[in-house]
């Protein structure tokens, strides 16, 4: 059965297991099911009628039969709550060490390649703590793997999590209204009405670096399957990390979040492959909505168009970008592009409040 009021997470199965898929859907060990999912109305939906087991960042098992899914691409909370409602789960010895030396600054690409190439030479061991998780994102969440469902959408297999989400951190008294621009670098400009303006996340040089030697094939650059899976892991860990505590910090402090309404179809390819890899799509899509509707903050996704192009001051000015500066003719002085951006979507947003508030 479905159950409508669980947080659902959707992470793509490696496209490997496709064939399996295909097998276990001959087989009858998965069952139509007929209701829809959420954002997902052209998908097929099918629920296992085998036991949903995880054995690793990549690794789940339907009944006996082993599975790879981008488990890493979770929220940290459900991330945490697999580790712990699962029996066994294998990961790489020295998995903490290389991730501190991933996150730091300035370092050598070859010799992250080494210490990668040790840890993957290292049998895996067995072990639950969450040493990908973001150290702070404010959610507690609770595995119900009897909610677990398979979608299938033009070839492509998904499988959906499910989840009971609460939301752990203490309200402030007094909350404000956000806007939020999602961009490449950096990942999130959030700005209140207060005019405070955080910038969160951005590109990660070494992961830039790492895809650069090994697409040129420099020598010992080139990655081997297994290691581009762990560095794409890591990747996606690090770019975690900053969006949830953004998050963690707006589930205190807002009263209303206002980001853009994204069209996936109209995004550049480029864009669109570096947020799903650096966690802010997911971040967009999925978790900023369930968290703040888990802890009762309103979300607005109000109209993107010129949000980047127009003054934020002078709503039917158009300006011109030059990198990350933003030219209003009539304001004179350059502004930050995002801040302006940012500034448009939290005027959109409460705009969105005042007409609501009328209605
Ligand atoms: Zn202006």
């Amino acid at each position: 059965m479905i159950h409508p009021d669980l947080d659902q997470y959707v992470v793509r199965f490696d496209s490997s297991s496709f064939p399996t898929l295909r097998a276990l859907l001959a087989g009858g060990q998965l069952q139509q099911v007929l209701t829809g999912v959420p954002g997902w109305p052209s998908a097929a939906v099918y629920q296992p009628l085998v036991r949903v087991t995880v054995h690793g960042d990549a690794r789940v098992h339907l009944g006996r039969t082993e599975l790879s899914a981008q488990l890493h691409a979770l929220p940290s909370a459900a991330y945490e709550a697999l580790l712990r409602r699962s029996d066994a789960y294998w990961q790489p010895a020295g998995l903490a060490e290389l991730r501190t030396l991933f996150d730091t600054p300035d370092v050598d690409s070859a010799t992250f390649r080494a210490a990668l190439r040790t840890t993957l030479a290292r049998p895996l061991t067995q072990d639950h703590t969450p040493h990908l998780a973001a150290p702070q994102h404010g959610c507690h969440a609770d595995w119900r793997p009897d909610g677990t469902l398979l979608l299938e959408q033009g070839g492509t297999w998904f499988l959906l999590l499910a989840f009971e989400l609460r939301s752990l951190v203490p309200r402030a008294q007094e909350r404000r209204v956000y806007g939020i621009d999602l961009n490449d670098d950096p990942a999130l400009c959030i700005v209140d009405a207060a005019r405070t303006v955080q910038m969160i996340g951005g590109p990660h040089p070494l992961l830039e670096t790492l895809r650069r030697e090994h697409v040129t094939g420099e020598s010992g650059a080139a990655l081997s399957p297994t290691e581009i899976q762990l560095v794409r892991t890591l990747g996606y860990a690090a770019g975690r990390a900053p969006l949830e505590a953004a998050l963690c910090h707006l589930l205190g402090e807002a009263q209303a979040v206002g980001v853009e309404r994204l069209d996936l179809r109209t995004l550049q390819p480029r864009f669109l492959a570096r947020s799903r890899e650096r966690a802010t799509l997911d971040w967009a899509m999925a978790w900023l909505p369930q968290a703040l509707y888990r802890a009762g903050v309103k979300l607005y996704r109000v109209p993107a168009a010129h949000t980047t192009r127009a003054c934020h001051r002078h709503p039917t000015q158009t300006g011109t970008v030059h990198g990350r500066a933003f030219h209003c003719p009539r304001c004179g002085a350059p502004q930050h592009r995002d801040v302006n951006a940012a500034l448009n979507v939290l005027a959109r947003t409460l705009h969105a409040r005042h007409v609501e508030a009328l209605a």
